[in-house]
């Protein structure tokens, strides 16, 4: 019988905004614990998952660069380290409800997390456990995004899961535009010509490239991560 579920391989893109859900503090452990819950049930079914996580509720390099003196590069390394906190809470709430969860940086901090090796992280998925890729690419000026659609091409996974506050890609800025229309299905020309911020520019077209389809969703809504993982309409789906 064939699964009902659409999708084998998964890349959740996890951002940093998404994470702080709506506390003053960085992070909100109801957020964290209702991503966990979510990721659990759907691992159990077999679904291979691994996350992206985002750094912007900490430190977001280029709104810091050029203060007292600070580079952009060095900005940038701030914020992927700003990637790894959000990564090592996150693998410390889905290991407390008992999903096995390894962290693989984009850098080397061995004390912290693992090294982040390709075919180790295949093999992880494959044995069944979450993988949270940490520090982004490990380069600057490249976002989470980018880290997202990279590593999803690179371990075969077959869509970029993006978690955000918002229900999806609007015909126009919802928050000044009442009407604005949220938008079920988008081609990769419609988000680059009509500069949708969906994902930057070198995040998306590398999904084009690698014909990675993407399905932005909100967090936010119970269920939606479920739903997301198991390939059912929810958000925005880009492709084609
Ligand atoms: N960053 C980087 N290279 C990467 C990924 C991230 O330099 O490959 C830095 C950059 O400064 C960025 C910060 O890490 O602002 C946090 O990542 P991002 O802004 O993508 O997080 P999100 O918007 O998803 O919370």
């Amino acid at each position: 019988t064939k699964p009902s579920y659409k999708w084998r391989r998964v890349l959740l893109k996890v951002s940093g905004e998404a994470l702080a859900g709506d506390q003053a503090q960085n992070i909100d452990p109801k957020v964290t614990m209702s991503i966990a819950r979510e990721v659990a049930s759907v691992t159990r079914l077999g679904i291979e998952v691994a996350i992206v996580v985002g750094g912007g509720n900490i430190f977001r390099g280029s709104s810091w660069a050029g203060c007292s003196g600070l580079d952009r590069s060095s900005a940038d390394y701030i914020g992927m380290l700003a990637t790894v906190m959000n990564a090592i809470f996150l693998q410390a709430t889905m290991e407390s409800i008992g999903i096995p969860t390894r962290v693989q940086t984009a850098f080397r901090m061995s004390e912290v997390a693992e090294p982040y090796i390709r075919r180790r992280a295949i093999r992880h998925l494959e044995k069944g456990r979450v993988v949270i890729f940490a520090a982004g690419t490990g380069n600057p000026f490249f976002t989470t995004d980018t880290a997202a659609a990279l590593r999803c091409a690179e371990i075969n996974a077959e869509v970029v899961l993006k978690a955000t506050n918002v229900d999806g890609v609007y015909d126009d800025d919802p928050r000044r535009n009442p009407k604005a229309c949220l938008l079920d299905t988008l081609s990769y020309q419609d988000v680059t010509s009509r500069d949708l911020s969906v994902m930057d520019m070198t995040a998306i077209t590398l999904c084009q490239e690698n014909n990675i389809p993407v399905v932005v969703f909100n967090l936010s809504k119970p269920g939606n991560i479920s739903k997301a993982i198991m390939g059912e309409q929810v958000g925005t789906l880009i492709g084609g």
